[in-house]
Order: C-alpha cells, then sequence, then structure tokens
C-alpha cells in the first residue's frame, strides 16, 4: 500500500549537511567560481541524461521482469551512481570557492545524493549493483508455492494480500504468513555482502557507514535528527498503545488464547502480512454503534468502476485545487492493471521518467478503498515532480524525503465522505454518530503504521553499523517489532529465517524514516491547508478538494524542491520551521477520548 516514490532511482537527492572539506594540497590548481558555475553545468546535463535512461530501464525492469532487463536496470543504475559518486568527491574541490548561495547548496547537496554508493573498485561496484538488482528481482518473483501446488496454485504478494485481509481462519493466516516469509531466507546471504559492499562505498564518500550516510540527510547533525524522531514518537506514543491494547482485546475476543490478554499482539491476525497498516480487521474492532455507514470498496465494485476511472478521479482532485491536468503521456504510459501474461513489479509507483513531463504511475488498481486512496497519494508524486520541474536538476526532489510522501496522502486524508458526495460517489454523508467508526478505521491505517515506520530503519542503521552482525539479522528484527509495535512472530523465527527480506523497501534497498515522517506532515499540511479552506467541521470532516486557495498554498511549497533546506518549505505552506505531531493528537481526539472510557480500568501495554 505504501508508495514508492521513484526520481531516476537511486538518486534519491537531499538535504545538505556540510561535509568537512579536503585540502586540495599544495601545487593543485585554484579552483574559481567560474570553474564551479562550469562544474555544476555539467552535472546538470549529465545527470539529466543519466537519470533519464536509468529512469528508462528502470520502468522496463519493473514492467517486464527478466533476467535481460534486470541487467539492463542494473547498468543504467550503475552509470548514473558512478557519475554521481564522481561529482560527490570533485565537489569537495570547490569547498572554499566563494559562489552564490544556491550553487553551494547543490555542491553541498551533491555530496549526499547517494542511497548507495558503489565502491570505487570496479568489480566490486559491478558486484554491488548486481545484488542490489538481483535482491529486488528476488522480492518480485516472491511465491508462496505450498507443498504439492502445482504454479498456478503458488500465492504472489497480491494473492497473499487478499488472504491476510480476508481469512479469520488462525491456522489458514498463520500457514500464509509463515508461507511469504519463505521468499526471503534466499536473500540472506546476498543482503549481508550487499551490506557490506554498500558500507565500502559510503566510506569512500566520507560517511561512517550507509546508515550514517542515510541520516545526514536532514539539515541536521545525525544524533539530533535521531532525537527529533524520538520526540516526535513520544508525542503519539499514548494514543498508539491505546489503540494497541484495544484491538488486542477485540482480537482475543475472536481468537481467544491465540491473542495474549496482556503481551503483545500476533503479527499474523492483523489483517497485513507486515502487520504495519490494521484496516482490514476493522470489522473485528469496529465501534458497536458507530459503524462507519458505507463502504466504498463496495461501492466501487457495485459501480463496476474501472481503473482508469479511479484515476480519473484522482487527477479531479488536483486539477480541483487549480493544477494543470495531466498529460496525455501519462495516460498512454501508465500501468493500472497487473498484465495476464508477463511478470511485474506491481508494488505501487510514481515516476518521473523523463524529469520533465512523462509523469507515470506504476500499479495493479484494484476496485477498492485502499487502492482509491493509493492513486491520490501516487498523483501527489506527480503533481510534486511537476511543480519542482524547472529547477536545476539537484533540486528536483521534495524538501525532504518525507515531504513527498506526506503530499499525496495530505491530498488521501481529503478523501472523506463529504467529498465523495461531491463527486457523486456517495449519496449523503453519514452524521457525526459515525465518527468513531470513520476515525478509528482511519487509526487502524495511519496511527497502527507509525511504529512501523520508525523500527525498519531502527534495524538498517545498526545492520549498516554493525551493531547487528548477520548472525543476529532475524533476532535484532523481532527485537525491534516487539519494542515499537508491541507485535510477536506467530512461530520461533530463528536465524534461519530473514524476516526483514519479505518486506519490499528492504530487498529494495528504500529509505523508510520518511514514510514515518510523511505520517507526521501529512496531518500537520492537512491541519494547516483546512485552515486555509476555512473548514469549520472537525479535521477528519475537512476536504480542501475545490479549495485553490490551500492549492496556491501547497504549490508555493511544492515549487520550491529541495532548493531551501526543509524548515523553509514547511513554513511556507504551515508558518512553522518545526515538525508537529500534535495535529495526529488534534485529528484523532474524539476516537482517544473513546478508547480511554473503553479501556478504564484494563491493562495496556504489553
Ligand atoms: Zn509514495
Amino acid at each position: 500500500m505504501k508508495g514508492l516514490y521513484r526520481l531516476a532511482a537511486g538518486l534519491a537527492a537531499t538535504v545538505a549537511l556540510s561535509i568537512s572539506s579536503a585540502c586540495a594540497g599544495p601545487g593543485a590548481p585554484v579552483a574559481t567560481a567560474a570553474d564551479a558555475k562550469a562544474f555544476l553545468d555539467n552535472v546538470d546535463v549529465t545527470m539529466t541524461r543519466l537519470g533519464i535512461a536509468q529512469a528508462q530501464a528502470g520502468w522496463v525492469a519493473q514492467n517486464f521482469i527478466t533476467a535481460d532487463t534486470e541487467a539492463l536496470d542494473a547498468r543504467a543504475t550503475q552509470a548514473a551512481i558512478e557519475a554521481v559518486a564522481g561529482f560527490a568527491k570533485a565537489a569537495v574541490r570547490f569547498d572554499g570557492v566563494d559562489v552564490p548561495a544556491d550553487q553551494r547548496r547543490q555542491l553541498d547537496l551533491l555530496k549526499l545524493s547517494l542511497v548507495m554508493v558503489t565502491p570505487s573498485d570496479a568489480k566490486e561496484a559491478e558486484e554491488l549493483t548486481r545484488l542490489n538488482s538481483g535482491l529486488r528481482g528476488t522480492y518480485g518473483r516472491g511465491r508462496f508455492c505450498a507443498d504439492g501446488a502445482d504454479a498456478e496454485g503458488c500465492l504472489n504478494i497480491d494473492d497473499i494480500t487478499k488472504v491476510m485481509a480476508s481469512s479469520r481462519n488462525e491456522a489458514e493466516l498463520r500457514r500464509v504468513w509463515e508461507g511469504w516469509h519463505t521468499i526471503a531466507p534466499p536473500m540472506r546471504k546476498d543482503y549481508a555482502r550487499f551490506v557490506e559492499l554498500s558500507n565500502k562505498g559510503a566510506k569512500e564518500l566520507g560517511f561512517v557507514d550507509t546508515g550514517a550516510m542515510w541520516r545526514a540527510k536532514y539539515d541536521m547533525p545525525p544524533d539530533e535528527f535521531t532525537k527529533e524522531l524520538d520526540r516526535l514518537w513520544e508525542q503519539v506514543r499514548p494514543l498508539y498503545v491505546q489503540l494497541h491494547a484495544y484491538v488486542r482485546m477485540k482480537l482475543r475476543a475472536k481468537y481467544g488464547d491465540a491473542v495474549p490478554a496482556d503481551g503483545p499482539l500476533p503479527a499474523h491476525l492483523l489483517g497485513n502480512i507486515w502487520a504495519q497498516d490494521w484496516s482490514n480487521v476493522y470489522d473485528l474492532v469496529k465501534p458497536g454503534a458507530a459503524d462507519a455507514g458505507f463502504s466504498l470498496t463496495d461501492i466501487l465494485a457495485r459501480r463496476k468502476t474501472s481503473a482508469t476511472d479511479m484515476v480519473r478521479a484522482g487527477e479531479r482532485f488536483y486539477t480541483s485545487m487549480g493544477f494543470e491536468p495531466l498529460p496525455a503521456t501519462f495516460w498512454e504510459r501508465s500501468l493500472f492493471v497487473r498484465p495476464a501474461d508477463r511478470e511485474v513489479v506491481c508494488h505501487a509507483s510514481a515516476w518521473d521518467v523523463d524529469l520533465e513531463a512523462d509523469v507515470r504511475i506504476k500499479m495493479c488498481i484494484q476496485p477498492t478503498e485502499e487502492d482509491f486512496t493509493t492513486i491520490h497519494h501516487e498523483l501527489g508524486h506527480n503533481f510534486y515532480q511537476r511543480a519542482y520541474k524547472s529547477l536545476p536538476v539537484i533540486f528536483r526532489d521534495s524538501a525532504n524525503d518525507g515531504f513527498h510522501e506526506a503530499i499525496g496522502d495530505t491530498i488521501a486524508l481529503s478523501v472523506t465522505p463529504e467529498y465523495l458526495v461531491r463527486i457523486g460517489l456517495l449519496d449523503k454523508a453519514p452524521d457525526a454518530s459515525r465518527d468513531i467508526g470513520l476515525l478509528m478505521g482511519r487509526a487502524l491505517e495511519k496511527v497502527a503504521f507509525l511504529p512501523f515506520g520508525l523500527l525498519i530503519d531502527q534495524w538498517r542503521w545498526q545492520v549498516f553499523s554493525s551493531q547487528v552482525p548477520p548472525a543476529d539479522y532475524n533476532k535484532a528484527w523481532w527485537d525491534l517489532r516487539l519494542k515499537y509495535q508491541g507485535v510477536a512472530p506467530p512461530s520461533a523465527r530463528g536465524e534461519q529465517f530473514f524476516d526483514p527480506g519479505a518486506k519490499y523497501h528492504v530487498p529494495d534497498n528504500t529509505p523508510y524514516t520518511r514514510y514515518f515522517l510523511a505520517h507526521i506532515l501529512q496531518f500537520q499540511f492537512h491541519r494547516e491547508l483546512a485552515k486555509i479552506a476555512g473548514c469549520t467541521t472537525p479535521l477528519h470532516r475537512c476536504s480542501v478538494y475545490e479549495s485553490k486557495d490551500a492549492g496556491q498554498r501547497l504549490n508555493a511549497m511544492l515549487q520550491l524542491g529541495l532548493s531551501k533546506p526543509w524548515p523553509d518549505a514547511l513554513e511556507a505552506l504551515t508558518g512553522s520551521r518545526q515538525m508537529d505531531a500534535s495535529a495526529i493528537i488534534d485529528y484523532f481526539a474524539p476516537l482517544k477520548a473513546w478508547l480511554d472510557e473503553q479501556m478504564k480500568g484494563q491493562k495496556t501495554g504489553w
């Protein structure tokens, strides 16, 4: 369900933190401001060219999974990474040169622009990119084939997702949960080697390890950033703990002793293979007298709404706020439906193939509420990409990587019953008596996600830093899932398993903290846009659909791209320079009060 934003994969440019400059040494020619300008012009042209080649190869590799497209993708990725790594190292030459501020920022960003750095040794570089592509491909081809099942009977991730969402049979859920996790052990050895080589590359750029490189990207010292994450998590943790305890009580009523009275929640009973989104157990935990009053999934099915119609509805949201319609190429080149005759990576993603106008989404759309919302999310990436398309290529990215994920979700928060009425999908919005139901549904998605969003990179940072050696990969994974999520596996998970590999973003090597930040930021953005739109109803009933004022203010932030530090961008929209999770508390206040009432005298925590 989480979309992957993909600007020329692997080139996810981010926010600067100055790296100590290397002295050019006596005798080296002195670089001038004119040299710096010429250097950056060349960077702009080269990165654009290689970025487009990489995006094209990546698009084809994910739409036609074969050994050859994997190789082409790996080659294009390697070429782009090598070029950026070269530029990053060369940029140090201009550290002492007096250049205009926007050029200084580009030079700084170059040094922080890679998610993965290949070592300078050609053989190792080739091995690392091959491992990177191979891990991604292994995940994409992942199937659970039960004993005796023929190819037809094997379950891909879509099938697994459906069973996890709909089955209420504990034994079946356990079997399928364990089954999906069989795709990952073959990645284990490759992943350990991947970590080793990717760290080697990061060190060559002056970082302690790859995790430190990822954390250096947030306009503040890495340990200060970690503290900032803790501060935000502490703002929302009491709400999560209360939701966790309530869901546990309800699941125990359904599944009996398979759910402990006061321990962690079983990972296979939360309606999602990763227990990162609990929306699918809504029917088991919904408040008795406060059903949400309608099911968008049922409405879409009844109307036989096509995938294209769903995307058209998403586009209309943005145009109603004053954004330009999507180009014809979007409709010609996007993938909306899983092809019957070939392997594709169905994980929803948004692309900007020519870094200018050739935006696309790639999704295997089902007529469900979840996919309807995901479409609004993915299109957020495309509209962001278009808003900053005129900037130098290094600045064509979000203010920090959480912003890109937050924008689409902010718009999705405006997919309210009132909005569905306005676009003709719903006859009448349910009255306020249904609010607890509406908020419960959303909390199962958004609040339940927060600790998961935090822990993926906690695990990877520890893996990259060697604090967790390969021999403890799985133990560390489950320790963190227990600590943050209060979730435990259905059976013992020793080191013969590699459970992190069963989560897309690990084999894909996509940093994950962005999703945590996005979940915080989207409520902050929503609260502010709702205010600008003049919304007077409770926050969870506000939609900024058709508000040109909100659209203008949103665009003021989007068009900055990465050209300014992220607090500047945050300020352009919200007027504040600090991330603030209190908007989540505001949004869910009625639910929190209700949960407190339900759980009075009951034990919470695990
Ligand atoms: Zn996304």
